[in-house]
């Protein structure tokens, strides 16, 4: 890439949650193989972050290569509305094979914001079938679903953008975050609010949304399994569905396959995205029971109100289901419960460190939360310079790295934040 491309791109091109008119500096990176970015100048980057959760295999994996070759040879993209394919088969039948025996019906679309959008709506059309007028969402503060409409109208409300859409969005209702972690002793305390919550309102309430035991975006923060346990139980009891935004914890990321299997629970709507593909393309998928789409297919309308134009891209659900198969045959278990433990006796003794307010990992996910919020121009340098790519949000510097990242590779990064903690100027006063 040349200088001029750069420019270009610093001109017209919105990156995400990005100022346009000073926009912070973007590292031009023209290849990604195994753990590593290359950069335009020929450095390699081990990276930290997945591509966001989702490169859980490393970068340019033969398999997931040729699970595409292969597939554009046969048709990259057809309709699915009154055509199905062999790509989308077989993908939804590993799909309702891997996850809970009760989820059996498979919704495709085309990212992990959109997934929660039809989640959402699923649960209101299943009350609307019902001929019952439920029109409200009950989530947890410091949760966060995505960007479109829906999905941020069940973001925490003070973390992100409420205050900027205040009019503009429906009003759910929240309980306070879950303050157990997930290593805590169980306080019964911690749900108590979250009750009350559900038995005052249960008669308007559609579903509850959460994401179960990380809440990513909103603060990398680790919960308790028995919250998760109860919000089930307290699910079933008030006759209130149960939606697991599972987009980011899915495929094994937290040590189980599933979040929710930290708690020995099954959600009535599951969102899965991000690794599904193994971070090749963009796809998602939201699962439910039969009960649900039965309810929703006999209701006045007589089908589920969806249906994007890419639904169900053969291309995507062709390299997702490599990236599946990859996942079922390999090792993930011990390549996550290796780099837990690392990340565990490299981060947690960071605590004592003055500038550490905390330090928690879960399976592999590592985060060092800082006093002072990081200084995102200076630290993503910093990091770029000591050959790790670690994008922190916040006062957030975490880690979830590939998971075929090697134990020196995984040193690297978590002495490159080590390092950071040091310097005073990569961070902000206050
Ligand atoms: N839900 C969760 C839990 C997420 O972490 C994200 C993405 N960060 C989303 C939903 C939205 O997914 P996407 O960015 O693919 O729209």
């Amino acid at each position: 890439m040349t200088s001029d491309d750069l420019a270009f791109d610093r001109d017209h091109i919105w990156h995400p949650y990005t100022s346009m008119s000073e926009p912070l500096p973007c590292y031009p990176v023209v290849g990604a193989r195994g753990v590593h970015l290359q950069l335009a100048d020929g450095r390699e980057l081990v990276d930290g972050m997945s591509s966001w959760w989702a490169a859980i295999h490393g970068y340019n994996h033969p398999r997931l290569n040729q699970a595409l070759q292969q597939q554009m040879t046969q048709m990259s993209h057809v309709m699915f509305g009154g055509i199905t394919h062999p790509a989308a088969v077989a993908l939804c039948r590993r799909l309702v094979d891997m996850t809970p025996a009760p989820l059996e019906c498979v919704f495709l679309a085309d990212s992990g914001s959109v997934a929660v959008e039809v989640a959402m709506k699923m649960a209101l059309q299943y009350w609307q079938a019902r001929g019952e007028r439920r029109q409200r969402f009950l989530t947890l503060r410091r949760g966060y679903h995505g960007d479109t409409f829906s999905a941020m109208s069940v973001c925490d409300p003070d973390n992100s953008m409420h205050s900027l859409w205040q009019g503009y969005l429906p009003t759910h209702l929240f309980a306070p975050a879950p303050q157990c972690g997930f290593d805590d002793c169980w306080d019964e305390q911690d749900i108590a609010e979250f009750a009350a919550q559900i038995a005052t309102h249960a008669g308007s309430i559609a579903a509850v949304i959460l994401e179960p035991i990380v809440q990513g975006a909103g603060g990398m923060r680790f919960y308790h399994p028995d919250y998760l346990q109860q919000v089930r139980a307290l699910c079933d009891r008030y006759q209130v569905l149960l939606i697991a935004d599972e987009i980011a914890t899915g495929f094994g990321r937290t040590g189980k396959l599933f979040a929710c299997d930290h708690a020995g629970i099954a959600p009535d709507i599951l969102c899965l995205g991000k690794a599904l593909t193994g971070g090749t393309m963009t796809l998602s998928a939201t699962l439910t029971t039969r009960e649900v789409a039965n309810t929703i297919s006999n209701g006045a309308a007589g089908c589920f109100m969806h249906g994007p134009t890419f639904m169900g891209n053969p291309l995507a659900c062709a390299v997702a289901d490599a990236s599946l198969a990859l996942l079922q045959e390999g090792d993930w278990q011990t390549q996550v419960a290796t780099i837990e433990q690392q990340l565990r006796t490299a981060l947690l003794p960071l605590t004592a460190h003055p500038q550490v307010a905390d330090a928690r990992v879960l399976g592999a996910i590592g985060v060092i939360e800082s006093r002072q919020p990081v200084n995102m121009a200076a630290i993503q340098r910093f990091f770029v310079e000591h050959g790790v790519w670690i994008r922190p949000f916040g006062k957030l510097i975490y880690l979830m790295p590939p998971y075929v990242i090697t134990s020196q590779q995984l040193s690297q990064l978590t002495e490159a934040i080590k390092a950071a903690l040091d310097h005073a100027e990569l961070f902000l006063p206050g």
